[in-house]
């Protein structure tokens, strides 16, 4: 079978270096496209100390134009991922999606028009597997033990607050357990903001500190007991798994994928 053409949008940055250098080293892979806005037809080797005969591209449509990639993964910022996945999408080419930032529409918008294009596109809001079992734990748990509340830590250049995965974590947790006034009914918020941000009935808080990578721990509380389900996300490297899973289960599918977790055999 021929090698899966690779396009990466994003690919100086934190997420996107890591990208490269993953399909670099995965001999099923091929490396046809970098996308970074700032170093038009600089080598990749030069700046990621890799190798690699190609050149980082300023523009998007150029590069899937010229490359023809069968998969473009995108970590960029959150204003730019709808316009790129649609770009990609209308070029035939099927997006794996890291960055954080799609609302309920653009999750919609991106279905259809992959469908329209007998194509399929992959976003994940954690490409790191333990952080989709750190998921997948914590809704079991919501069954049994229903007062919840979610503390997200990451580095302080995350520009988005809360983090994706603090969101979908939200949403299978909410999908398990009836919405349930938590705390006391008379609380008062003395400091704006100090009891964290309410969704689906509990709340969310956000810590950003330089040291952090990205951490989640999911508390549970009942009569005499707590339960925590934690993941830590040490170094970068531990989403390459999940994107390159991506990478190649996209190939196969048919419309919006939403969430690793589709990807993985969980009940098994
Ligand atoms: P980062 O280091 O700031 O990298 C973002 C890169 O995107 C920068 O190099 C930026 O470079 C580039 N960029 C900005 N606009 C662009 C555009 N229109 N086209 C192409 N490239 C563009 O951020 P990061 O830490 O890698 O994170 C990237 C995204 O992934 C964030 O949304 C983050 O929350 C998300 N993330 C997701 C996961 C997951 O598992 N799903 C894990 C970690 C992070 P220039 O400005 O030079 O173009």
């Amino acid at each position: 079978m021929a090698n899966i053409r690779v396009a990466v949008a994003g690919a100086k940055g934190r997420m996107g270096q890591e990208v490269v250098k993953m399909v670099l080293r995965d001999p099923e892979l091929d490396l046809v496209a970098a996308i970074d806005s700032k170093l038009d037809g600089v080598p990749v080797a030069d700046v990621l100390g890799v190798q690699s005969d190609v050149r980082f591209t300023r523009s998007l449509a150029q590069a899937l134009h010229d490359t023809k990639p069968d998969v473009l993964v995108d970590f960029t910022v959150p204003a730019a991922v709808r316009n790129n996945a649609e770009m990609a999408i209308s070029a035939g080419v099927r997006p794996v999606i890291g960055t954080t930032g799609l609302t309920e529409d653009d999750l919609r918008m991106l279905d259809e028009q992959c469908r329209a294009k007998g194509i399929a596109c992959v976003v994940a809001p954690n490409f790191a597997i333990g952080a989709v079992l750190m998921m997948h734990f914590a809704a079991i748990a919501a069954k049994f033990l229903p007062h919840v509340e979610i503390i997200e830590y990451h580095h302080d250049q995350k520009l988005d607050a809360p983090s994706g995965t603090a969101i979908k974590t939200a949403e299978l947790i909410a999908a398990e357990r009836k919405e349930i006034k938590q705390g006391h009914p008379q609380e008062e918020e003395r400091l704006e903001g100090v009891r964290g941000g309410y969704v689906h009935g509990f709340r969310i808080h956000s810590v950003r500190l330089p040291g952090l990578v990205a951490h989640q721990e999911v508390l549970f509380g009942g009569p005499g007991q707590l339960l925590s389900i934690r993941h830590d996300s040490l170094h970068r490297e531990s989403f390459m798994p999940g994107v390159n899973l991506a990478i190649k289960k996209v190939m196969e599918l048919q419309g919006l994928t939403y969430g690793l977790e589709h990807l993985l055999n969980l009940s098994a």
